[in-house]
């Protein structure tokens, strides 16, 4: 694959206190955030969140209410559109049907009479490795290789910032994990700034280096994968982005780093630095493979880990693991899992001993999506 020659690379976008009503309602709610040059940056959240509505503020599709949109140290809020240096992929390619793959991607550069537009076009091309099929007509190219097209398309003219609207939408699984690869690597190959967005939380776990999760025209919250995964700070996030276990509990003591928590009938560690405060209700949180199930009675629960006491309410076998749900007094339905090696835990109706090291907790604002 060939490099799009005279990329700018990347630009910092600095949104400042952006909003956007529509009559009374407010789709985007004091929207504030760095997307660093050169990452690739998603904006992850459910339907109606306010995703497309920010990115078509940026793109410039969209006025904004109130607020400042930066690219780098341009202030950019009032440029049109066509003169910002932003292209966006959609998850409708609107690609011209009647005119060839070259053609397609080489329209915006012959129409800004660029020189060596058709020269531009073919490296391009070469970027999504579609060089070979530059004759054909859109209708003659599967859908990811249309996606290519629109996306050779929105680079061609050297933005500095490529916005992609659920641009993998269209595609089927298996394309789609393909397409999420090959996207990450032109995105580093080219080194501009990526902005995704997208409702799939693995497609944003996999490719952004950041998400921004997004609820209600609010970001909740901000970081790498790992941490969001690993570390959610409300319960909207932990239950975006998996399964997760919460219990509300309430803090007792402190026994060195950890806050003895007073939850689902026992008393649970949770590591001060990850508790949202240090006296109260608090709500724990752990992810399901981070907990070990035992049969009552054969349990070995390690000392000082947590403990939760329960029934077996189902047991399905999923060909590598078996999930597990087990109802937990004063807690409601837990899941975990156990990989399938040969172990056999129970089935419904046993009760059942699960575990899970303290360091594995996290802990949240007690709020009203638990
Ligand atoms: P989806 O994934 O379904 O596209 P989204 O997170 O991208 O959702 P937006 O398209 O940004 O959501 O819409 C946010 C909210 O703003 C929605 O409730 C939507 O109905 C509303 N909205 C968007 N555009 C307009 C408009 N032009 N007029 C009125 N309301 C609008």
């Amino acid at each position: 694959a060939g490099v799009v020659p005279g990329a700018t690379g990347g630009a910092d976008l600095i949104i400042e206190n952006v909003s956007k009503r529509f009559a009374t309602f407010t789709a985007v709610d004091d929207l504030s955030l760095t997307i660093p040059s050169g990452s690739f940056f998603a904006l992850l959240g459910p339907s109606g969140c306010g995703k497309s509505t920010t990115l078509r503020i940026v793109a410039g599709l969209e006025q904004p209410s109130e607020g400042t949109l930066r690219i780098g140290t341009e202030d950019v809020t009032d440029l049109p559109s066509h003169r910002r240096p932003v292209n966006t992929v959609f998850q409708s390619y609107a690609l011209f049907p009647h005119m060839t793959v070259l053609d397609n991607v080489a329209f915006g550069l012959k129409q800004r009479k660029v020189a060596d537009a058709v020269a531009r076009a073919k490296e391009a091309l070469e970027l999504v490795e579609l060089a070979h099929l530059a004759n054909r007509k859109p209708a003659q190219l599967s859908g990811g290789q249309q996606q290519r097209v629109a996306l050779a398309r929105a680079v061609v003219n050297r933005p500095q910032v490529l916005l992609l609207d659920e641009p993998l939408g269209a595609l089927d699984m298996k394309l789609r994990r393909q397409m999420q690869v090959e996207l990450k690597q032109i995105q580093t190959e080219l080194g501009l700034t990526f902005v995704h967005v997208t409702h799939d939380q693995e497609e944003a776990m996999t490719m952004a280096d950041v998400v921004a999760v997004m609820n209600k025209g609010r970001i909740e919250q901000m970081g790498a994968p790992r941490e969001l995964y690993e570390l959610p700070k409300t319960a909207f996030v932990a239950n975006f982005l998996g399964k997760s276990n919460l219990m509300r509990g309430k803090v007792v003591g402190r026994d060195g780093e950890y806050l003895l928590v007073e939850a689902a009938g026992g008393v649970q560690r949770l590591r001060a630095d990850r508790a949202v405060a240090d006296s109260g209700e608090v709500v724990l949180g752990v992810r399901p493979e981070k907990m070990r199930i035992f049969t009552a009675g054969e349990e070995s629960v390690p000392e000082g880990h947590n403990r939760l006491d329960g029934t077996i309410v189902d047991a399905s076998f999923t060909g590598v693991s078996t999930e597990y749900l087990i109802d937990v007094p004063g807690v409601g339905i837990v899941g975990t899992f156990t990989q399938n090696m040969g172990q056999v835990t129970g089935e419904a109706g046993d009760s059942a001993v699960m575990c899970w090291d303290p360091d594995f907790t996290f802990g949240l604002a007690g709020d009203d999506d638990v």
